[in-house]
Protein backbone atom coordinates (compact mmCIF):
# COMPACT_ATOMS: atom_id res chain seq x y z
CA UNK A 1 0.00 0.00 0.00
CA UNK A 2 1.18 3.24 -1.00
CA UNK A 3 -0.97 5.32 1.47
CA UNK A 4 -0.23 6.80 4.78
CA UNK A 5 -3.02 6.30 7.00
CA UNK A 6 -4.80 8.77 8.82
CA UNK A 7 -4.95 7.40 11.73
CA UNK A 8 -8.79 8.95 13.62
CA UNK A 9 -8.68 7.04 16.77
CA UNK A 10 -5.05 8.13 17.71
CA UNK A 11 -6.18 11.79 16.45
CA UNK A 12 -9.53 11.32 18.47
CA UNK A 13 -7.15 10.29 21.56
CA UNK A 14 -4.90 13.12 21.67
CA UNK A 15 -7.22 15.47 21.61
CA UNK A 16 -9.71 13.65 24.16
CA UNK A 17 -6.45 13.89 26.23
CA UNK A 18 -6.59 17.75 25.47
CA UNK A 19 -9.72 17.76 26.75
CA UNK A 20 -9.30 15.87 30.15
CA UNK A 21 -6.69 18.17 31.43
CA UNK A 22 -8.73 21.22 30.32
CA UNK A 23 -12.02 19.76 32.09
CA UNK A 24 -9.74 19.13 35.08
CA UNK A 25 -8.34 22.46 35.19
CA UNK A 26 -12.15 23.58 34.93
CA UNK A 27 -13.10 21.32 37.98
CA UNK A 28 -9.91 22.73 40.12
CA UNK A 29 -10.06 26.36 39.24
CA UNK A 30 -13.43 27.03 38.42
CA UNK A 31 -15.45 24.33 39.96
CA UNK A 32 -17.25 24.15 36.64
CA UNK A 33 -17.69 20.84 35.36
CA UNK A 34 -19.70 20.61 31.78
CA UNK A 35 -22.41 18.45 31.42
CA UNK A 36 -24.20 16.94 28.43
CA UNK A 37 -28.19 15.65 28.42
CA UNK A 38 -28.47 12.50 25.61
CA UNK A 39 -32.26 11.89 24.87
CA UNK A 40 -33.14 8.82 23.51
CA UNK A 41 -36.61 7.90 21.94
CA UNK A 42 -37.55 4.13 21.22
CA UNK A 43 -35.25 0.90 20.70
CA UNK A 44 -33.68 1.55 17.64
CA UNK A 45 -30.04 -0.64 18.31
CA UNK A 46 -27.75 1.35 16.58
CA UNK A 47 -29.41 4.78 18.36
CA UNK A 48 -28.86 2.82 21.89
CA UNK A 49 -25.61 1.92 20.80
CA UNK A 50 -24.81 5.69 19.61
CA UNK A 51 -26.02 6.99 23.23
CA UNK A 52 -24.09 4.24 25.49
CA UNK A 53 -20.95 5.36 24.11
CA UNK A 54 -21.65 8.86 24.29
CA UNK A 55 -22.13 8.62 27.59
CA UNK A 56 -19.24 6.31 28.56
CA UNK A 57 -16.78 8.82 26.48
CA UNK A 58 -18.33 12.13 28.70
CA UNK A 59 -17.56 9.28 32.16
CA UNK A 60 -14.35 8.77 30.62
CA UNK A 61 -12.95 11.94 30.54
CA UNK A 62 -14.61 13.56 33.33
CA UNK A 63 -17.65 15.44 31.39
CA UNK A 64 -20.88 15.24 33.66
CA UNK A 65 -23.54 13.02 31.49
CA UNK A 66 -27.34 12.13 32.09
CA UNK A 67 -29.50 10.08 29.68
CA UNK A 68 -33.15 10.76 28.93
CA UNK A 69 -34.80 7.86 27.66
CA UNK A 70 -38.64 7.81 26.23
CA UNK A 71 -40.93 4.84 24.97
CA UNK A 72 -41.07 5.20 20.77
CA UNK A 73 -44.90 6.63 21.47
CA UNK A 74 -44.47 9.58 23.65
CA UNK A 75 -45.62 12.60 23.02
CA UNK A 76 -44.35 15.84 21.06
CA UNK A 77 -45.62 17.88 23.72
CA UNK A 78 -43.43 15.79 26.35
CA UNK A 79 -40.44 15.55 24.69
CA UNK A 80 -40.36 19.45 23.81
CA UNK A 81 -41.31 20.21 27.82
CA UNK A 82 -37.80 17.63 28.26
CA UNK A 83 -36.19 19.72 26.18
CA UNK A 84 -36.92 23.09 27.85
CA UNK A 85 -36.43 21.77 30.40
CA UNK A 86 -32.85 21.18 30.10
CA UNK A 87 -32.54 24.21 28.41
CA UNK A 88 -33.23 25.68 32.09
CA UNK A 89 -31.02 23.18 33.37
CA UNK A 90 -27.54 25.01 35.04
CA UNK A 91 -25.22 21.70 35.30
CA UNK A 92 -26.54 20.88 31.53
CA UNK A 93 -24.39 22.71 28.90
CA UNK A 94 -25.07 20.54 26.22
CA UNK A 95 -28.37 19.12 24.77
CA UNK A 96 -28.77 16.10 22.25
CA UNK A 97 -31.48 14.79 20.82
CA UNK A 98 -30.40 11.19 19.36
CA UNK A 99 -31.98 10.88 15.90
CA UNK A 100 -33.87 9.55 14.10
CA UNK A 101 -36.66 10.26 15.89
CA UNK A 102 -40.19 8.26 15.92
CA UNK A 103 -42.61 9.79 12.76
CA UNK A 104 -45.20 11.40 14.80
CA UNK A 105 -42.33 13.72 16.06
CA UNK A 106 -41.25 16.46 13.75
CA UNK A 107 -37.50 16.29 13.96
CA UNK A 108 -37.02 20.36 13.13
CA UNK A 109 -39.00 21.24 15.66
CA UNK A 110 -37.27 19.38 18.49
CA UNK A 111 -33.88 20.72 17.18
CA UNK A 112 -35.25 24.12 17.07
CA UNK A 113 -36.34 24.06 20.92
CA UNK A 114 -32.74 23.32 21.76
CA UNK A 115 -31.14 26.91 22.95
CA UNK A 116 -29.02 27.26 20.37
CA UNK A 117 -26.09 27.66 22.75
CA UNK A 118 -26.31 24.36 24.07
CA UNK A 119 -27.12 22.71 20.53
CA UNK A 120 -23.63 21.12 20.65
CA UNK A 121 -24.94 18.80 17.76
CA UNK A 122 -24.95 21.89 15.56
CA UNK A 123 -28.15 21.10 13.84
CA UNK A 124 -30.17 24.10 15.09
CA UNK A 125 -30.87 26.59 11.95
CA UNK A 126 -29.20 29.43 14.32
CA UNK A 127 -25.84 27.30 14.54
CA UNK A 128 -26.01 26.32 10.36
CA UNK A 129 -26.52 29.93 9.07
CA UNK A 130 -23.41 30.97 12.03
CA UNK A 131 -21.38 28.26 10.19
CA UNK A 132 -22.48 29.33 6.79
CA UNK A 133 -21.43 32.75 7.38
CA UNK A 134 -18.34 31.94 9.19
CA UNK A 135 -19.73 33.11 12.44
CA UNK A 136 -18.30 31.39 15.81
CA UNK A 137 -20.64 28.24 16.68
CA UNK A 138 -21.65 24.71 17.08
CA UNK A 139 -20.35 22.78 14.30
CA UNK A 140 -21.69 19.59 13.63
CA UNK A 141 -19.55 16.80 14.84
CA UNK A 142 -18.60 14.23 12.12
CA UNK A 143 -18.00 17.15 9.68
CA UNK A 144 -16.18 18.80 12.27
CA UNK A 145 -14.24 15.83 13.07
CA UNK A 146 -13.32 15.84 9.23
CA UNK A 147 -11.89 18.98 9.40
CA UNK A 148 -9.77 18.34 12.32
CA UNK A 149 -8.49 14.92 10.66
CA UNK A 150 -7.39 16.93 7.74
CA UNK A 151 -5.39 19.86 9.62
CA UNK A 152 -3.69 17.10 12.08
CA UNK A 153 -2.45 15.10 8.88
CA UNK A 154 -0.66 18.56 7.66
CA UNK A 155 -3.09 18.74 4.63
CA UNK A 156 -3.16 21.64 2.88
CA UNK A 157 -6.28 23.34 2.46
CA UNK A 158 -5.40 26.35 1.32
CA UNK A 159 -6.68 26.86 -2.74
CA UNK A 160 -6.96 22.74 -2.32
CA UNK A 161 -9.58 21.39 -4.74
CA UNK A 162 -11.98 19.48 -2.22
CA UNK A 163 -14.50 17.41 -4.01
CA UNK A 164 -17.61 16.38 -1.25
CA UNK A 165 -19.77 13.37 -2.82
CA UNK A 166 -22.83 14.22 -0.88
CA UNK A 167 -25.07 16.53 0.22
CA UNK A 168 -26.91 15.73 3.11
CA UNK A 169 -27.07 18.18 5.98
CA UNK A 170 -25.36 16.39 8.54
CA UNK A 171 -22.45 15.87 6.85
CA UNK A 172 -22.17 16.88 3.09
CA UNK A 173 -23.22 20.75 3.20
CA UNK A 174 -21.49 21.72 6.18
CA UNK A 175 -18.37 19.86 5.66
CA UNK A 176 -18.51 21.81 2.11
CA UNK A 177 -19.10 24.92 4.05
CA UNK A 178 -16.47 24.69 6.85
CA UNK A 179 -13.86 24.09 4.29
CA UNK A 180 -15.27 26.91 2.07
CA UNK A 181 -14.51 29.23 4.94
CA UNK A 182 -12.15 32.36 4.20
CA UNK A 183 -10.12 31.37 7.07
CA UNK A 184 -6.84 29.90 8.23
CA UNK A 185 -7.14 25.71 7.54
CA UNK A 186 -9.63 26.16 4.95
CA UNK A 187 -9.69 28.62 2.22
CA UNK A 188 -10.42 25.58 -0.27
CA UNK A 189 -12.59 25.50 -3.83
CA UNK A 190 -14.98 23.35 -2.56
CA UNK A 191 -17.19 21.46 -5.33
CA UNK A 192 -20.52 19.22 -3.87
CA UNK A 193 -21.68 15.91 -6.28
CA UNK A 194 -24.34 14.19 -5.56
CA UNK A 195 -26.85 11.49 -7.00
CA UNK A 196 -27.77 13.65 -9.71
CA UNK A 197 -24.29 14.56 -10.95
CA UNK A 198 -23.26 14.14 -14.41
CA UNK A 199 -20.25 11.78 -14.91
CA UNK A 200 -19.57 11.72 -11.20
CA UNK A 201 -15.78 10.03 -12.06
CA UNK A 202 -14.96 12.96 -13.97
CA UNK A 203 -15.61 15.60 -11.08
CA UNK A 204 -13.58 12.70 -8.28
CA UNK A 205 -10.81 12.37 -10.73
CA UNK A 206 -9.90 16.47 -9.99
CA UNK A 207 -9.96 15.92 -6.44
CA UNK A 208 -6.81 17.57 -4.37
CA UNK A 209 -9.01 16.02 -1.20
CA UNK A 210 -12.05 13.44 -1.84
CA UNK A 211 -14.64 13.25 0.57
CA UNK A 212 -17.41 10.72 0.39
CA UNK A 213 -20.07 10.90 2.64
CA UNK A 214 -22.20 8.75 0.52
CA UNK A 215 -23.62 5.46 2.33
CA UNK A 216 -23.12 3.39 -0.71
CA UNK A 217 -20.37 0.28 0.10
CA UNK A 218 -17.30 0.61 -1.68
CA UNK A 219 -18.64 2.84 -4.36
CA UNK A 220 -15.40 4.68 -5.39
CA UNK A 221 -13.02 2.53 -7.07
CA UNK A 222 -9.39 3.87 -7.97
CA UNK A 223 -10.75 5.44 -11.27
CA UNK A 224 -12.30 7.68 -10.08
CA UNK A 225 -9.34 9.13 -7.66
CA UNK A 226 -6.59 11.09 -8.57
CA UNK A 227 -2.91 10.03 -8.25
CA UNK A 228 -1.89 11.79 -4.96
CA UNK A 229 -5.15 12.62 -3.39
CA UNK A 230 -5.85 12.86 -0.22
CA UNK A 231 -9.62 10.43 0.74
CA UNK A 232 -11.70 10.72 3.69
CA UNK A 233 -14.01 8.21 3.63
CA UNK A 234 -17.09 9.11 6.23
CA UNK A 235 -19.41 6.30 4.85
CA UNK A 236 -20.42 3.25 7.48
CA UNK A 237 -21.72 0.21 5.80
CA UNK A 238 -23.23 -2.61 7.24
CA UNK A 239 -22.14 -5.75 4.08
CA UNK A 240 -22.59 -9.57 4.72
CA UNK A 241 -19.88 -11.96 5.84
CA UNK A 242 -19.94 -15.07 6.57
CA UNK A 243 -16.44 -15.40 7.31
CA UNK A 244 -17.33 -13.03 10.76
CA UNK A 245 -18.69 -14.00 13.81
CA UNK A 246 -21.15 -11.13 13.68
CA UNK A 247 -22.09 -12.50 9.86
CA UNK A 248 -21.39 -8.85 8.29
CA UNK A 249 -18.43 -6.16 8.65
CA UNK A 250 -18.39 -2.72 8.15
CA UNK A 251 -17.34 -1.22 5.06
CA UNK A 252 -16.96 2.76 3.99
CA UNK A 253 -18.11 4.13 0.83
CA UNK A 254 -14.45 3.60 -0.26
CA UNK A 255 -13.05 0.86 -1.83
CA UNK A 256 -10.03 1.17 0.44
CA UNK A 257 -7.23 -1.43 -0.94
CA UNK A 258 -7.23 -0.19 -4.54
CA UNK A 259 -7.71 3.71 -4.14
CA UNK A 260 -4.85 3.28 -1.02
CA UNK A 261 -2.50 1.87 -3.86
CA UNK A 262 -3.01 5.41 -5.92
CA UNK A 263 -3.82 7.61 -3.08
CA UNK A 264 -1.42 9.95 -0.54
CA UNK A 265 -3.39 9.24 2.73
CA UNK A 266 -6.50 7.77 3.24
CA UNK A 267 -8.68 7.57 6.25
CA UNK A 268 -9.76 3.54 7.20
CA UNK A 269 -13.30 1.99 8.34
CA UNK A 270 -13.61 1.35 10.70
CA UNK A 271 -10.97 3.87 12.40
CA UNK A 272 -11.11 7.17 10.54
CA UNK A 273 -13.55 9.52 10.81
CA UNK A 274 -16.33 7.54 13.16
CA UNK A 275 -13.71 8.36 16.46
CA UNK A 276 -13.90 11.79 15.66
CA UNK A 277 -17.52 12.58 15.81
CA UNK A 278 -17.79 11.67 19.57
CA UNK A 279 -14.55 13.60 20.58
CA UNK A 280 -16.33 16.75 18.86
CA UNK A 281 -19.54 16.09 20.56
CA UNK A 282 -17.25 15.90 23.64
CA UNK A 283 -15.31 19.33 22.58
CA UNK A 284 -18.22 21.14 22.03
CA UNK A 285 -20.03 20.30 25.76
CA UNK A 286 -16.49 21.94 26.76
CA UNK A 287 -16.54 24.94 24.64
CA UNK A 288 -20.28 25.51 25.60
CA UNK A 289 -19.14 25.49 29.54
CA UNK A 290 -16.47 27.63 28.92
CA UNK A 291 -18.69 30.20 27.15
CA UNK A 292 -21.31 30.17 29.75
CA UNK A 293 -18.65 31.17 32.02
CA UNK A 294 -17.36 33.83 29.85
CA UNK A 295 -13.91 31.77 29.53
CA UNK A 296 -12.20 32.36 26.21
CA UNK A 297 -9.81 29.73 23.94
P1 LIG B 1 -27.51 10.58 3.33
O1 LIG B 1 -28.18 9.34 2.85
O2 LIG B 1 -28.31 11.58 4.06
O3 LIG B 1 -26.82 11.32 2.08
C1 LIG B 1 -26.14 10.59 1.10
C2 LIG B 1 -25.72 11.52 -0.01
O4 LIG B 1 -25.04 10.73 -0.97
C3 LIG B 1 -26.88 12.22 -0.71
O5 LIG B 1 -26.58 13.56 -0.93
C4 LIG B 1 -27.02 11.45 -2.02
O6 LIG B 1 -27.45 12.23 -3.10
C5 LIG B 1 -25.58 11.02 -2.26
N1 LIG B 1 -25.55 9.84 -3.12
C6 LIG B 1 -26.22 8.68 -2.95
N2 LIG B 1 -25.96 7.84 -3.97
C7 LIG B 1 -25.11 8.49 -4.79
C8 LIG B 1 -24.49 8.15 -6.01
N3 LIG B 1 -24.68 6.96 -6.59
N4 LIG B 1 -23.67 9.07 -6.58
C9 LIG B 1 -23.46 10.26 -6.01
N5 LIG B 1 -24.02 10.64 -4.85
C10 LIG B 1 -24.85 9.76 -4.25
O7 LIG B 1 -26.27 10.08 4.19
P2 LIG B 1 -25.43 10.82 5.35
O8 LIG B 1 -24.80 12.04 4.83
O9 LIG B 1 -26.24 10.88 6.58
O10 LIG B 1 -24.31 9.72 5.59
C11 LIG B 1 -23.40 9.34 4.58
C12 LIG B 1 -22.57 8.17 5.08
O11 LIG B 1 -21.83 8.60 6.19
C13 LIG B 1 -23.39 6.97 5.56
O12 LIG B 1 -22.67 5.78 5.25
C14 LIG B 1 -23.45 7.15 7.05
O13 LIG B 1 -23.59 5.92 7.75
C15 LIG B 1 -22.09 7.75 7.31
N6 LIG B 1 -22.00 8.55 8.53
C16 LIG B 1 -20.96 8.32 9.36
C17 LIG B 1 -20.80 9.04 10.51
C18 LIG B 1 -19.62 8.77 11.37
O14 LIG B 1 -19.59 9.19 12.51
N7 LIG B 1 -18.58 8.11 10.85
C19 LIG B 1 -21.79 10.03 10.93
C20 LIG B 1 -22.81 10.29 9.94
C21 LIG B 1 -22.91 9.55 8.79
P3 LIG B 1 -28.92 12.90 -3.16
O15 LIG B 1 -28.87 14.07 -2.22
O16 LIG B 1 -29.08 13.30 -4.56
O17 LIG B 1 -29.88 11.85 -2.70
Amino acid sequence: MKAAIIDGKKIAETIRGELAEEIEDLKSKRNIIPGLAVVLVGENPASQVYVRMKNKACHDIGIYSEQQTYPADVSEEELLNKVKELNADDKIHGILVQLPLPKHINEFKVINTILPEKDVDGFHPVNIGKLMIGEDCFKPCTPYGVHKLLIHSGVDLNGSHVVVVGRSNIVGKPVANMLLQKEKDANATVTVCHSRTRDLPAVTRQADVLIAAIGRPEMITADMVKEGAVVIDVGVNRVDDPSSEKGYKLVGDVKFDEVAEKCRAITPVPGGVGPMTITMLLYNTVQSAKKKAGITG
